[in-house]
């Protein structure tokens, strides 16, 4: 009962790859469960963001699902490229969490982690939700680590004219199926992957244009290894000097492979406004692409933003991690560790935000709590 202001080493937040991975090195470690670490999720259900993705995103359409440490994907389950990865990596992380007796109290949300005595004195975690026993409310810990991903906020950026349009607006988050758009005029904002599948899905059934704030990089080459490190390192240099991250997965390109370039419409610069009835776009604003649209105006019956999240943060605002550039400073091998507040890690921030990322930082993640936690006892 996590309810009855119990009090542990650590609290894990979030249990996505990046709180599994995480679990999993602090348990080898002989951080063991109850006793010395909570692991807390507000889903449902195992699978972290990827049991709220879209249908059709598939493991054959998704980037790459990496393992866990200890225990692959593909040993773990039968995996069938075909069937939506909300099916298939919720049950890959449902079985994980059996076989190494990671048991996740859920549902259960952090509303607020506060330390009244200051950095290096115990954390008080606020929580809420149907996981919470009867009589509820605080943890106490001596460290946290917090893996709460992005799914929760949707990035919506502002438009002037955007509460005046008369047509429906919904962001990648909401998205469901190419059906809920059949005969209709969607215009998609974004330059990533999710952009790209919501074209090539929609072509068929309803008419779509394309909008974003920088050209598309459709990569005619596989996305190597090399590219990912690369697009890696530069998130990593960003937060390090504490800047808002640059999504990785964002990042990496379009792999040509991913794009069915046939179902692409003409893409346009980002318009300047919106009004009731579409996109609008000023004269000045198109010569900067060079190759100006057909219309100056594109009238639609949908928006659909495609254009990303940010992390979901909020419950450490007591903390006062965040800097005046609006990033939070990390620093560690796996650069997950908060600079202000050692006792704060926050993998799946950052550099560490794909399964990759995350996976690896788990490793790291423990060992410094370790030999933080050991500093605080001498
Ligand atoms: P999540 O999987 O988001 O898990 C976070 C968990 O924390 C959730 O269960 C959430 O409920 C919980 N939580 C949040 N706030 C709280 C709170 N306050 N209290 C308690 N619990 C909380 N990466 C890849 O490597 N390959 C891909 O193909 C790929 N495809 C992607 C496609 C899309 C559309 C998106 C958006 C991302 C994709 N990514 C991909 C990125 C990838 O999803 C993430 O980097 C990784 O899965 C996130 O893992 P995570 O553990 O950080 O977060």
């Amino acid at each position: 009962d996590p309810g009855a202001d119990v009090g542990v080493d650590v609290v894990v937040i979030g249990m996505g790859q990046a709180g599994l991975s995480a679990a999993y090195h602090l348990q080898r470690r002989g951080y063991e469960l109850g006793e010395r670490m909570l692991l807390l999720d507000a889903n449902p259900g195992p699978g972290g963001a990827w049991q709220h993705r879209w249908p059709s995103l598939t493991l054959k359409t998704a980037n790459r699902v990496n393992d866990l440490p200890g225990w692959g994907l593909e040993d773990a389950i039968d995996v069938d490229e075909e069937v939506p990865a909300a099916q298939t990596v919720p049950e890959y992380y449902r079985a994980y969490e059996e076989r190494f007796g990671l048991q996740v109290i859920r549902p259960v949300t952090v509303d607020r982690v506060e330390q009244p005595g200051g950095v290096g004195s115990d954390f008080v975690v606020t929580v809420s939700g149907a996981g919470v026993g009867a009589t509820a409310r605080t943890i106490r810990a001596r460290a946290i680590v917090n893996a709460t991903g992005t799914w929760d906020r949707p990035r919506i950026p502002y438009y002037p004219g955007i509460g005046t349009f008369a047509g429906r607006q919904l962001h990648t988050r909401d998205y469901t199926r190419p059906e809920d758009f059949a005969g209709e005029r969607v215009l998609v904002v974004g330059a990533g992957i999710s952009a790209v599948q919501h074209l090539a899905e929609l072509a068929p059934v309803a008419q779509t244009s394309w909008v974003t704030r920088t050209r598309p990089d459709i990569r005619n080459a596989e996305f190597t290894p090399e590219v990912g490190a690369d697009v890696v390192a530069r998130v990593d240099e960003r937060v390090r000097q504490g800047l808002p991250p640059a999504s990785v997965v964002s990042n990496t390109g379009l792999p040509i492979n991913a794009v069915e370039t046939g179902s692409l419409p003409q893409c346009h610069p980002m318009f300047d406004r919106l009004d009731a009835h579409g996109a609008v776009w000023d004269a000045l604003s198109l010569r900067s692409w060079g190759s100006a649209p057909e219309a100056r105006r594109i009238d639609v019956d949908v928006i659909l933003w495609a254009t990303g999240f940010l992390h979901r943060l909020d419950h450490l605002a007591p903390l006062g991690l965040r800097t005046e550039d609006g990033g939070l400073l990390v620093d560690g091998r796996a650069t997950t560790r908060a600079v202000r507040n050692h006792g704060v890690h926050l993998p799946g921030y950052g550099p560490s935000a794909s399964t990759i990322g995350a996976n690896r930082a788990g490793r790291w993640v423990a060992r410094e709590l370790e030999e933080y936690l050991d500093s605080q006892d001498r």
